[in-house]
């Protein structure tokens, strides 16, 4: 193979997307030397803030792009829903990390089960559903309870509704509008974990701790490592995480989402071909960060450790509507020394909107996630 010098310090590293993930990537860049050109549709953005140059412009203008592209000696991103003509575009002029076909299959759920499933890695039972017709065969074939996704990732937030009666079908099919659906089995789960593995050009791959994550409302609320899980189970994700990542082909950052059912198996729930929001807390907790990972992995430089500094960690997410009452209270949560304060400065404190994130590492898992939660909670204290 005919494989490509790295790309060293002093180097230009291009963003696709422009959030939190863009913002703590360019912080790692910067230290590591590196410089940071940030495109996206916005201004005054997370990641354009950090960066060297901002580009506010539409993923759909492909001869911006190309200027783009054209200043830059490697592409990333962090907002994996970019048009496949547009990561083309770029890839006329730069190297994109991970590549366009990695992008394509993670951008849609059903092509990311289909080849899940057809590689051999274990995904709940799905089937294509176009049509009411197909919706309601697929629930003969697969039973209620089930869950109906739209195919199509960042449609309008998530477009995902729990089916447990046949009844409910056509309301279902309804809400999806004419787009392509998904129906899955639904998986009776224990716990939810996630796995950031990165992997060079070379096909070297490392992979951090097997993360443990808590959502509310859908979104990621409280993480933890390392996960609850027996050594084996952790080993098998790590494994199963690792067969991804070189059968995709990855250079560059992937996530595995899994559930680990009530009887114990990993079944794969998502991925995403970048940094995690649940892989945070490895810049408090670990030897190296995820986004310097993530520079590494897509400069072509050895990867780092990824090794925890402290026997546990956890991450605590601040969503905007902890802005509600004005300011939250940053001195109150910071009394705990151990505590370490994110933020990725957006103006704009949204209901549901991540602005930043709390880390401690300590001694046990339960130990840090009641002092992340805690520390949150006096944010808000009257
Ligand atoms: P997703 O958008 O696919 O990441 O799903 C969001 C959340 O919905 C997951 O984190 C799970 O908690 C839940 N979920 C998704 N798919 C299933 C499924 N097939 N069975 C049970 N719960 C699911």
């Amino acid at each position: 193979m005919d494989l490509q010098p790295p790309i060293l310090p002093g180097a230009t590293i291009g963003v696709l997307g422009s959030g939190q993930l863009g913002r703590m990537f360019a912080l790692a860049a910067r230290e590591l030397g590196y410089r940071i050109h940030i495109y996206s549709p916005d201004n005054d953005t997370p990641a354009g803030q950090i960066g060297d140059r901002e580009y506010a412009c539409s993923y759909d203008d492909l001869a911006k792009l190309r200027e783009f592209a054209r200043h830059v000696n490697v592409v990333t991103f962090e907002f994996e829903n970019v048009p496949s003509a547009s990561t083309s575009a770029v890839a006329e002029f730069a190297p994109v990390r991970p590549d366009g076909r990695v992008l394509h299959i993670t951008q849609n759920r059903l092509r990311e089960k289909t080849f899940l499933e057809g590689h051999g890695f274990p995904v709940t039972p799905f089937r294509r559903v176009a049509t009411l017709e197909e919706l309601q065969q697929a629930a003969r074939e697969l039973g209620l309870p089930a869950v109906l996704k739209t195919a199509d990732f960042g449609y309008d937030g998530k477009g995902q509704t729990k089916l447990t009666a046949p009844e409910q079908l056509p309301t279902a099919w309804q809400s999806l509008r004419g787009a392509e659906g998904i129906f899955e089995a639904f998986v009776s789960f224990e716990k939810e974990i996630s796995v950031v593995g990165a992997r060079t050009i070379r096909g070297e791959f490392a992979a951090f701790p097997v993360f443990e994550n808590a959502h509310a409302n859908h979104i990621l609320d409280v993480t933890f490592a390392p996960a609850a899980i027996e050594p084996a189970l952790a080993r098998e994700a790590i494994a199963l995480a690792s067969g991804i990542l070189h059968q995709l082909d990855v250079v560059g950052l992937l996530t595995v989402e899994m559930f680990v059912t009530t009887t114990g198996k990993l079944l794969v729930n998502e991925l995403a071909p970048r940094t995690h929001n649940s892989g945070h807390l490895t810049i408090d907790a670990c030897a190296t960060s995820q986004f310097e990972q993530q520079v590494r992995a897509v400069c072509g430089l050895p990867l780092g450790l990824t090794e925890m500094r402290h026997p546990a960690a956890a991450m605590a997410n601040l969503l905007g509507h902890l802005w509600a009452g004005g300011e939250p209270r940053w001195p109150a949560a910071l009394q705990d020394p151990a505590l370490k304060l994110h933020l990725y400065g957006k103006a704009q404190p949204r209901e549901g909107r991540k602005m930043g994130h709390l880390t401690t590492t300590g001694a046990s898992p339960e130990d840090c996630v009641a002092r992340v939660r805690a520390a949150r909670e006096r944010l808000i204290l009257p």
